[in-house]
């Protein structure tokens, strides 16, 4: 009699704790830089900051690209270890190519090494929803949460939004309680236009404008108290300029080599034998970049242990543009404006962390936060245990909670 009493405590409690998990919306502002909510065009940023917790900045990992660091977040673990190490990877091994437009390889799981917070979360009972994230999208289906829209670059925004608050409009067994939003413009018009132009500073607002348009959506359903809303950004922009590029390869022509990657992070393969001597050029020539080779990569950037990461990489400077013969030529006709992917320690490179609801501390301004451990916050959000293998720490980052 004892213990069904006791079992009975037990399920009310869990049922209880279940249904009192706030909903938590994280939202996705690609490519908005830390420092763009002091532009003054922001006011529904600036009432989440007003009644929550406001960081200093968001640092990325490095390479501080979309896939890397929305996966990230996701997983709590720096790239090398989930294994999204940039936008475009090349597995050696299988000669298997990633790429953004490859949606067969962006939906295999092969690539991803890491656990996603929806993984995490739906085994243990909390229904999810996706609207859209990297990594969010793969076939097979225990990888996914519960709802998972397909990403669709020109899908509406206002429609994104009204999906989002359709979803909460379900019966409580089926709504989803955690949710992904993202919206790509300040990444699309930080390239074309540059972080610091007009047009940018559109898609700053246009983004802010969904955000309010979510927030009327809660209120209006009168969910707004029991939501949490946290707002990221996967890393900055940094303005970049056709003075400011280097061809590697023109250095490298006595040499059969293979690049991967180009930009602000360069890497190189090359027949083992070479790749000494590859160095020694680069290192001579080590002017507006930073040569390594993989095994001494230093500490900080955690960018060495994945087998595809290639054995030699470049780091351009602030707003240099590293790349090859086919690729100079493509860029010169077309170049963009704006750049990410550079050293994730520069402030340009560092995104935002805006949150605001029943779980977070209020009016609360704190220093820079690290991307990876968004992921054990959400788990002390959601009260839900984490992987074990992960690289971000909750005592890092759970001082903005309520106590
Ligand atoms: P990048 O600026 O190269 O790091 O990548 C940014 C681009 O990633 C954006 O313009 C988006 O179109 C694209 N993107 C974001 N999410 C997804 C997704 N789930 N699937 C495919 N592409 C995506
Ligand atoms: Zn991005
Ligand atoms: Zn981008």
């Amino acid at each position: 009699m004892k213990l069904i009493k006791l079992l009975f405590i037990l399920f009310i409690t869990f049922t209880f704790a279940q249904n009192e998990k706030p909903t938590t919306i994280l939202i996705s502002f690609d490519g908005f830089r830390w420092d763009f909510v002091d532009k003054e065009i922001t006011p529904n940023l600036q009432k989440i900051i007003d009644r929550g917790v406001h960081a200093k900045s968001l640092q990325p990992c490095f390479p501080s690209k979309t896939f890397p660091n929305h996966i990230s977040i996701a997983t709590g673990m720096y790239p090398e270890n989930h294994g999204i190490i940039f936008n475009d990877i090349q597995d050696k091994f299988s000669n298997k190519q990633y790429t953004l437009k490859k949606r067969d390889e962006v939906e295999n799981s092969r690539w991803y090494q890491g656990e996603f917070f929806w993984e995490t979360a739906e085994r243990q009972g909390v229904k999810c929803g996706s609207y859209f994230w990297p990594g969010s999208e793969l076939k097979l289906k225990y990888r996914r949460a519960t709802y998972a829209e397909k990403y669709e670059h020109k899908r509406d925004y206002t429609k994104r939004v009204n999906d989002v608050l359709k979803w909460l409009d379900l019966p409580d067994s089926l709504r989803p309680k955690f949710i992904t939003l993202y919206f790509d413009a300040t990444d699309t018009y930080g390239h074309k236009y540059g972080p610091d132009s007009p047009e940018n500073a559109k898609a700053i607002a246009l983004c802010d404008s969904m955000l309010g348009k979510l927030v009327n959506g809660l209120t209006e359903k009168q969910l707004i108290s029991k939501t949490n809303i946290v707002i990221v950004s996967d890393h900055g922009m940094t303005n970049i300029s056709k003075d400011r590029v280097i061809n590697i390869e023109e250095m490298l022509k006595d040499f059969k080599i293979e690049i991967n990657n180009t930009g602000p992070v360069l890497t190189i393969n090359a027949d083992h034998s070479k790749l000494n001597q590859i160095f020694s050029i680069l290192k001579k020539n080590e002017n507006h970049f930073n040569v390594y080779m993989k095994e001494n990569m230093p500490e900080h950037f955690h960018f060495s242990k994945h087998p595809f990461i290639y054995p030699i990489i470049l780091i351009a400077d602030m707003g240099w543009t590293l790349t090859g013969n086919k690729r100079l030529n493509k860029w010169m006709d077309n170049y963009t404006k704006g750049n990410h992917g550079f050293d994730n320690h520069h402030m340009d490179m560092h995104g935002i962390f805006i949150a605001a609801g029943p779980s977070f501390k209020k009016n609360y301004r704190c220093g820079t936060l690290k991307n990876i451990d968004i992921y054990p916050l959400l788990c002390e959000i959601f009260k839900i245990f984490p992987r074990q293998n992960i690289d971000g720490k909750l005592d890092h980052i759970k001082f903005i909670l309520k106590d």
